[in-house]
């Protein structure tokens, strides 16, 4: 430990982008500390990855027995007040588990919003806490339109603490959250519309594949404004009305913003003590390093190509606690990261993307989901996947669109990652019959 400093490192901020890397990092010895203002966790546990697919499983099963029906009988209603205690039994521990987990390994934990006083201090409610290395990790917030009436729309967290779920629903934006969002809300019996500000949602994925999951959204009953340009809200009577495009106006009975989410970068005293930001977040270089020399930042709140997500921000946190305990001294090189858009079908993809530059001499091969037998067992009659091999028949990309498309994307992934020939891919032998055997059958 440094004799100078109450702490070798100090983290801003108590969520993934943290607490992967504090634990490990207290476990070899270093002495650490997390600075929290909110729940520990952060985000995904409690108001982001883990909430929100506890409010997706019925959809799942609704689904399911959709699909199923005749041979299954019964028509799957989904009661919204059940299902939100029910999501708040699943998360309301984590917060406590993940403190447990970190005092257990020797993290001192500190509760409150932190900000810094010099490049070594941060101050929570006027207490000095220092700290040879500081790592920001304060993630992102919810954006807010800036429109007249904009304190009537509501955010993601808002959404999933809903008592009752209102009748109609408007959601601004077409990106992850929203679309999953318009799903379950439409799923429980919402009358959903989704305001787009151009016309392309999840812009970031595999467009034909998008559009097929729209217009399954759009034949559920969600509608889709393209290039809404919305205006302003307005509080009318007991309801909100929407005012967008050409003096056109909506009424709903409850607005959901999601559009976007912007880093958390006030507050903390960051152009005082010199450090770089943009409005996407904080500037580090290839070692997550800021332009102050023992300031470092992880995480959401990074300024960077990589997805915002939760294995990004565990990856980053656990490669800075290789570099501070000297296990390495090599700047980060990101792996292939997945991702999906928990949507019913899915959509999930990892590496190249098909309309990619790089994929364009590569040989692609498209499957039809609903022509693989195991995808028959519960009638799956839509999706599609397509596999990307460079020349030397590594898998270097896929991307699909379907029921269990999470699952088949994260079984491929150490292929991707690790690009194996095809000799290693014929040494993993799965369970069978199972997603893995199912997506494995088509890359060997
Ligand atoms: C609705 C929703 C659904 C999502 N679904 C998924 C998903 O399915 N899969 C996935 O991979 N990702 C998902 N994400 C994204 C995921 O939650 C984030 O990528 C992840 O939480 C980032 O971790 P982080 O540690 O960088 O930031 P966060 O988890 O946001 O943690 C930052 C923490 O810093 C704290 N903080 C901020 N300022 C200060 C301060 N000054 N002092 C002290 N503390 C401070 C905040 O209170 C917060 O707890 C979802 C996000 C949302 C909103």
């Amino acid at each position: 430990m440094s004799s100078n400093y109450d702490y070798d490192v100090l983290y801003l901020g108590g969520g993934h982008a943290a607490f992967d890397g504090a634990g490990p990092l207290a476990a070899v010895g270093k002495k650490v500390a997390v600075i929290e203002g909110g729940l520990w966790g952060g985000t995904c546990p409690n108001r982001g990855c883990n909430a929100k697919i506890t409010l997706d499983a019925p959809v799942v099963l609704q689904r399911l027995a959709e699909r199923m029906q005749g041979i299954v009988s019964s028509d799957i209603k989904i009661n919204w007040s059940q299902l939100v205690m029910h999501k708040q039994e699943v998360i309301e521990k984590l917060p406590t588990n993940i403190a447990a987990g970190l005092t257990n390994a020797g993290v001192k934990l500190i509760h409150g919003y932190g900000k810094f006083k010099d490049k070594h201090t941060i101050l929570v409610d006027n207490v000095a806490y220092t700290a040879e290395k500081i790592v920001i990790a304060t993630g992102l917030r919810p954006n807010r339109l800036n429109i007249p009436g904009n304190e009537l729309a509501h955010t993601s967290d808002d959404f999933m603490k809903l008592e009752q779920l209102p009748k109609r629903i408007a959601i601004i934006g077409s990106g992850y959250i929203s679309m999953e969002f318009a799903t379950i809300a439409n799923a429980v019996g919402a009358e959903v519309t989704i305001f787009m500000h151009h016309n392309v949602a999840l812009r970031n994925f595999y467009q034909p594949f998008v559009q097929q999951v729209v217009a399954d959204m759009q034949k559920r009953g969600i509608s889709f404004v393209q290039e809404a340009n919305i205006k302003s809200f307005k509080k009318v009577a007991d309801k909100l009305s929407i005012q967008y495009g050409n003096e056109q106006v909506k009424t709903v009975d409850w607005i959901l913003d999601a559009t976007g989410r912007i880093a958390n970068v006030e507050n903390l005293n960051l152009a005082e003590i010199g450090i770089k930001y943009t409005k996407k977040g904080i500037t580090v270089n290839q070692y997550l390093q800021t332009n102050i020399e023992n300031i470092y930042a992880a995480g959401d709140v990074l300024d960077k190509l990589q997805p915002k997500l939760t294995p990004t921000a565990t990856f980053e946190s656990y490669y800075l606690y290789k570099l501070f305990s000297e296990q390495t001294a090599d700047p980060i090189t990101y792996p292939a990261i997945p991702s999906t858009v928990y949507t019913s079908p899915r959509i999930a993809k990892v590496g190249l993307s098909p309309d990619s530059k790089d994929a364009k001499d590569m040989r692609l091969v498209h499957n039809k989901i609903p022509n693989d037998w195991y995808r028959q067992i519960d009638k799956q009659t839509t999706g599609e996947s397509i596999l990307i091999f460079d020349e030397k028949e590594h898998l270097v990309g896929a991307t699909e669109f379907s029921e269990q498309a999470e699952d088949a994307i994260n079984t491929l992934l150490p292929a991707v990652v690790f690009n194996y020939t095809k000799e290693q891919m014929w040494q993993l032998a799965h369970i069978f019959p199972s997603i893995s055997a199912s997506a494995w059958h088509k890359i060997r």
